[in-house]
């Protein structure tokens, strides 16, 4: 080999590098989300923002939030008092009360070369930078990629979100708050282990009604996505309920028409069916960042048609 074919062929393997490392930032995967039972869930197991209500204002809620972000320990501990010279913490140093564990893929990259994690980590600072971590497509032809970044911020219910759509659901809530209405959120991020679980649990449901294990897998299938290709383990979908007191329609109505204003949208509209693959659920809301909320809305089409998919 000629000095000149090797170097051509040094070329060829650092541009292959580069390519499979923007590939594996890069790919998308698909996703399903379960569909909710048809009436709204139960709550009085699940402790949730109602906590929040018993405070004087919309205003410390906010202030809490901040210390929230701004301090994971004392963030752990929501309640106390005391966290209220934390609010001084300058913005720069606000941390997630958590951090999602590294997935295998995130894993992995660290193992491999630093110049290839270099350049995956760009990858991902880019995206985060332009706003695309939010149009992030999830369905059941787009399962989630192998990579991507998320860390999560807990609800004081215990709901785990992307902390980066912490701020304009705060601000979403406290105006619904303000409105007389009590909403809450009752799924947010999921595991793919708990995602297994959902399913799992369904499957076990129509066996206990008397199907046969195969056709209760299929029916749950209908209902459940599979691991792996929901949009609730972006941390960027959450499922909103009406706390007692509040009617789950007035809940659902407002949102219809309003939270496109804080960055979310409804992600099945009713008659969009065939392009979402997924029934209505009124109460599934994605987080996808005011310009684009603002025209999914306008529009009228789905995420899918919004990004050509
Ligand atoms: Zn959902």
């Amino acid at each position: 080999m000629t000095d000149n074919e090797k170097l051509g062929l040094q070329r060829r393997i650092g541009c292959l590098g580069v390519i499979v490392t923007l590939a594996v930032g890069g790919v998308l995967v698909a996703t399903r989300c379960e569909k909710n039972p048809a009436s709204p869930p139960p709550v009085e197991t699940i402790p949730t923002f109602a906590e929040t209500q018993t405070e004087p204002a919309s205003t410390a809620i906010t202030e809490e939030t901040v210390q929230t972000s701004a301090s994971p320990t004392e963030a752990q501990t929501t309640a106390a008092p005391e966290t209220e010279r934390n609010a001084e913490i300058p913005p720069e140093t606000a941390r997630p009360v958590e951090t999602l564990p590294p997935t295998e893929a995130q894993t992995q990259a660290e193992t491999t070369a630093q110049t290839a994690a270099e350049t995956a980590a760009q990858t991902v600072a880019a995206a985060e930078n332009s706003g695309e971590w939010a149009l992030q497509l999830v369905n059941s032809t787009h399962p989630l990629p192998e990579h991507f970044d998320t860390e999560l911020i807990r609800l004081r219910n215990g709901v785990n979100v992307d902390s980066r759509i912490y701020p304009d659901l705060q601000e979403m809530f406290d105006d619904m708050r303000a409105q007389g209405m009590y909403p809450f959120v009752r799924e947010g991020f999921r595991t793919r282990e708990y995602q297994q679980e959902v399913m799992d649990t369904r499957i076990s449901e129509y066996i206990a009604q008397g199907y046969g294990e195969e056709e209760a897998r299929s029916l749950a299938a209908d209902y459940v996505a599979k691991p792996g290709t929901s949009e609730h383990e972006l941390g960027l979908a959450i499922d909103i309920n009406a706390e007692d007191g509040t009617d789950s329609w007035t809940v659902y109505s407002w949102l219809a028409a309003h939270a496109y204003e804080y960055g979310f949208i409804l992600r099945y509209p009713e008659g969009k069916e065939d392009i979402t693959g997924i029934s209505y659920e009124p109460w599934h809301y994605r987080y996808v960042g005011k310009e684009a909320a603002a025209e999914i809305y306008e529009q009228g089409v789905t995420l899918e048609e919004y990004l050509g998919e």
